[in-house]
């Protein structure tokens, strides 16, 4: 199925995705790789929004069940986000793109504090805009952060860049009969508790209308085929 094309777009990565094959942290290889794909996309026409996660540094939640203060954890969860920025930011100034990390937590030394009226200016600039610390807010996550700023934005589609090829009845990494969905509607995914994003984020997208496209940023070139509307993915809309 053909997929719509869209024009200004947010690009959500999660921090997994900047590991290559290691099991923490960021792997210069892979966010070279990831940063050459979101250039290409930048010349072939589309406006850029990116946010970052931070699950391949440290996840609040999972550090909270080991006895870690949650409020605590949380805060270093979005600390990593923004490392995981810097080095997506790096990537890409050293290809020659323009781009502006803005951080919802101000660290004036480090980079910008987000503030929207100067991201729009950023992107009507043509600069890439990474938005950094996700929402600036514990007990949320990078997947909200990304539907609150595609929606502030002004995106016509948020795309989910992780190491499936789409949303699933059942975890294919376990599960050799589970199936791929094509496309999914907002109240399914929420009815049915359907792994995309998590509700809040897929709440937000749905109210204000905007498509999740989840993909694979794994495979090598995979970005420009969906973008395109191509390749397997799966879309969440109305
Ligand atoms: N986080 C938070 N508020 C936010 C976004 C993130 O507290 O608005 C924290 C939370 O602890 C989370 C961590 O930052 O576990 C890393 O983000 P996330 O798990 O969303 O990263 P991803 O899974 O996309 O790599």
């Amino acid at each position: 199925m053909k997929r719509p094309a869209f024009k200004r777009i947010l690009l959500k990565l999660s921090g997994e995705a900047l590991m290559g094959s290691g099991e923490f942290g960021i792997d210069p290889e892979t966010v070279n790789r990831i940063a050459a794909e979101i250039k290409s996309a930048k010349e072939a026409g589309y406006e850029l929004c990116l946010v970052v996660g931070g699950g391949n540094i440290f996840r609040g939640l999972a550090a909270a069940a080991k006895g870690f203060d949650r409020t605590s954890a949380d805060y270093m969860g979005m600390l990593a986000t923004v490392m995981n920025a810097l080095a997506v930011q790096n990537a890409l100034e050293q290809m020659g793109c323009d781009t502006r990390v803005l951080s919802a937590i101000p660290m004036a030394s480090v980079c910008e504090p987000y503030i929207r009226r100067k991201a729009v200016r950023h992107l009507d600039k043509g600069r890439i805009v990474i938005f950094a610390a996700g929402t600036g807010n514990p007990y949320f996550t990078t997947d909200t952060a990304a539907a609150l700023r595609a929606a502030e934005m002004g995106c016509e589609a948020l795309f989910k860049g992780t190491s499936v090829d789409g949303v699933y009845d059942a975890d294919p990494k376990t599960n050799p009969d589970a199936v791929r969905y094509e496309a999914l509607s907002f109240d399914q995914v929420l009815t049915d508790n359907l792994k995309v994003m998590d509700a809040s984020a897929v709440a937000l997208c749905r109210e204000n209308n905007i498509p999740i496209v989840v993909f694979t940023i794994r495979e090598k070139g995979n970005l420009a085929t969906v973008l395109g509307g191509g390749g397997t993915a799966t879309i969440v809309g109305a």
